[in-house]
């Protein structure tokens, strides 16, 4: 077993993997191994030290690197499947969300609590603001979301937001209590946000330090991954947990700390010496991922940020082919040369099998998806929310959610009057007032006005009806029917599936709620199941992506993982770096940015292109563009150049003739 182990290790890994008790700090560039350390560490201790698999507690950056690591396990200890299911093995947020569903009692909330994904949360933000009146251009309920979240990630409740948090003062008292009345709601209705999860497990320990303590003498040894991107919540989760026995091995590279906008603090590095004395560090400099001119072209990249902790990255592997950069004519032809590229490369037996294009912004995917198609090379989007956010999915889910627990008024707000039946926003604010004055869900609101005949006899009957069907819903999920099959009878009896048929792309819909429903026939965890829905984005786009070869990903999301083939796309000033960090002329935020594109193209295991658009499609015209200051970063001898190097053509206007080959397809 041992010798299994620590097999394709070399020294400084080994001595990470095994190192005993106490504080580690593993510092590494990309692709060294710090992942592959971990995990082996993880089955180390259990296998080599005795702990039990509930005795270890691993954080990863995203739930498909949990998985990942999961199955790695599985290789070298020997659980049944279950006991695999349940190690510790997630994302701060998953693993908090698993203790609160263990202790939601303590602080208020049951067990079956719902986590709001971003639309619910703007839903709910916007209707607490049109409760207030409070209608601001700049306040809109999208910033408002996103301020109240990194105000969360900074540990901060409302009752800590001051003044100063303020660029115009005048907004404090309206906005603190708008956050106050957020987490009233919240709280109301069962829910958590993103942010809640971590706060509310602070709070947890905070006011029940037995719960605190079980935890703590629970877990024997903590393992973090992607350490250089936790906020300040996530440190003080983590150290609340560690502290007192130190036993926490932690593995980071500074250079790819990508997510300060979310508060990340690049701090926790620097001070956890400080907060954990006698901390062993360990650095590991061989890459085992990269050709040698993938890793050149990179640390050439990342040399030019000050301020680095600095390390020399070597792999003793080839040299590989040249870097590739494609100065292409617009996004069309980009789009169309990456697609090429893909079916050529995929199609030679011995060549990569497997390709990844990665953009700064989500928005750049839909011209290459669309290249994409028309090539017919199926795809598959890492962290988007495609499947699960079709309005169909969402109805169809905030039916089941209801029937899983009534007080959901979010899903009981979108699905009461879809389909139609006459339910429209007088009967709803009704409801609304009669929930608000009996301080009780929509649900219970409801059925207060059905008894007492609140509303006129043609509202009353469908209302009545509603109400039936998804009480009848819920005693069939108390009963152990499946959920899956549970849907299927609300799909029918609600009467959506009928105006499905007969809408627009109505077939295609029906088709995605089949889909819907195999996915469910599997699942009896219905929590579970929701809350990895909202965790993960989406779990289809995971089955799929063992088969797919070709993903599309932006850079934050590709953070830890490795391809052959990588297409790192949008090479111009504006896009990356991103025009905020230009606009603001600020050093520390075109660092970030080059250290994005640092980790696209370590993401790259044997061959990277690098493209550029010379016209870039915005503002409905094709203005003309730079290219990235990045690529005159990197150093010449190594790059290929490729594109149409047409000097007549330069300018607006000049390459229509070479534009038609796109408009002929
Ligand atoms: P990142 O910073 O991108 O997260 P990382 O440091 O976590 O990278 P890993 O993903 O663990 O690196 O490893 C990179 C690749 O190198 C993986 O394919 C891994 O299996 C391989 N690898 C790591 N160590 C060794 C080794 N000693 N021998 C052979 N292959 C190795
Ligand atoms: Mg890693």
């Amino acid at each position: 077993m041992t010798t299994h182990l620590l097999d394709q290790l070399n020294p400084p890994q080994k001595e990470a993997v095994t190192a005993g008790d106490g504080p580690v700090m593993i510092l590494a560039g990309a692709g060294s191994g710090k992942t592959r350390v971990l995990t082996r560490r993880l089955a180390w201790l259990m296998t080599e030290q005795g702990l039990s698999p509930y005795e270890i507690l691993a954080v990863t950056f995203t739930n498909k690197a949990a998985r990942e690591m999961r199955e790695r396990i599985a290789e070298w200890v020997h659980l049944d499947p279950g006991a695999t299911r349940r190690l510790w093995i997630g994302t701060f947020h998953g693993m908090s969300a698993r203790m609160l569903r263990q202790n939601a009692d303590q602080i208020g909330f049951t067990n079956n609590f719902l986590i709001l994904d971003a639309a619910d949360q703007e839903r709910m933000i916007r209707k607490l603001a049109e409760e207030q009146q409070f209608a601001h251009t700049y306040w809109t309920p999208k910033r408002l979301i996103t301020t109240i979240s990194r105000w969360k990630d900074g540990g901060l409740g409302p009752e800590d937001i001051t003044e100063e948090h303020f660029r115009h003062p005048q907004d404090w008292h309206k906005i603190s209590t708008l956050f106050t009345r957020y987490q009233a709601e919240l709280r109301k209705t069962n829910c958590m946000d993103f942010g809640d999860l971590l706060v509310h497990c602070l709070k947890l320990w905070r006011q029940y330090p037995e719960t605190l303590d079980r935890y703590r003498r629970g877990f024997r040894h903590i393992l973090v991954d992607e350490y250089q991107d936790t906020n300040k919540v996530q440190y003080e989760w983590m150290q609340a947990l560690a502290s007192h026995h130190g036993n926490l091995c932690v593995v980071g590279d500074d250079d790819q700390s990508i997510y300060s906008w979310r508060g990340a603090r690049l701090d926790n590095i620097l001070n956890f010496e400080k907060d954990f004395p006698n901390t062993r560090i360990i650095r590991l400099e061989q890459n085992y991922r990269s050709t040698g001119n993938i890793l050149k072209a990179a640390s050439h990249l990342i040399d030019h940020n000050m301020g680095r902790m600095g390390k020399t990255l070597w792999t003793d592997g080839p040299d590989g082919p040249k870097i590739v950069r494609y100065a292409a004519e617009d996004g069309n032809d980009e789009a169309w040369f990456v697609a090429n590229e893909i079916k050529r490369a995929l199609a030679s037996r011995s060549g990569p099998h497997q390709a990844a294009i990665l953009v700064r912004a989500a928005h750049q995917t839909r011209v290459l998806e669309e290249a994409l198609n028309r090539q017919n090379i199926p795809y598959q989007m890492m962290g988007g929310f495609r499947f699960m956010e079709r309005a169909e999915i969402k109805d169809a889910l905030a039916y089941l959610r209801l029937a899983h627990s009534l007080s959901d008024d979010l899903a009981f707000e979108r699905i009461i009057n879809t389909p139609k039946r006459k339910l429209g926003d007088k009967a709803l604010a009704t409801m609304q007032s009669v929930a608000l004055a009996d301080n009780t869900s929509l649900f219970h609101g409801a059925k207060r006005v059905v008894a007492e005949n609140l509303l006129g006899k043609a509202t009353t009957a469908p209302l009545a009806q509603f109400l039936a069907l998804i009480e009848k819903a819920a005693a069939e999920l108390d009963a152990g029917v499946s959920p899956g099959e549970v849907l299927d009878h609300l799909m029918t009896e609600s009467g959506y599936r009928d105006t499905l048929s007969i809408a627009d792309r109505g077939e295609e819909k029906i088709e995605n709620l089949l889909e819907l429903h195999a996915f469910l026939q599997q699942e009896t965890d219905l929590t579970g199941f929701f809350e990895r829905v909202i965790l993960d984005g989406d779990p289809q786009d995971e089955a799929r992506a063992a088969t797919e070869q070709v993903v599309l990903s932006t850079l934050h999301a590709a953070k830890g993982l490795e391809f052959p083939l990588v297409f790192l796309v949008g090479m111009e000033e504006g896009l990356l770096p991103h025009k905020l960090a230009i606009q603001d002329n600020d050093e520390t935020g075109l660092e970030e940015e080059r250290r994005l594109t640092y980790v696209g193209m370590t993401r790259a295991k044997e061959k990277l292109y690098l493209s550029h658009a010379k016209f870039r499609y915005m503002y409905n015209r094709n203005e003309p563009t730079r290219p990235s200051r990045f690529l005159r970063e990197l150093p010449e001898e190594i790059m290929e150049i490729k594109g149409f190097k047409v000097t007549t053509r330069q300018g607006i206007g000049g390459f229509h003739g070479y534009n038609n080959r796109f408009s002929r397809r």
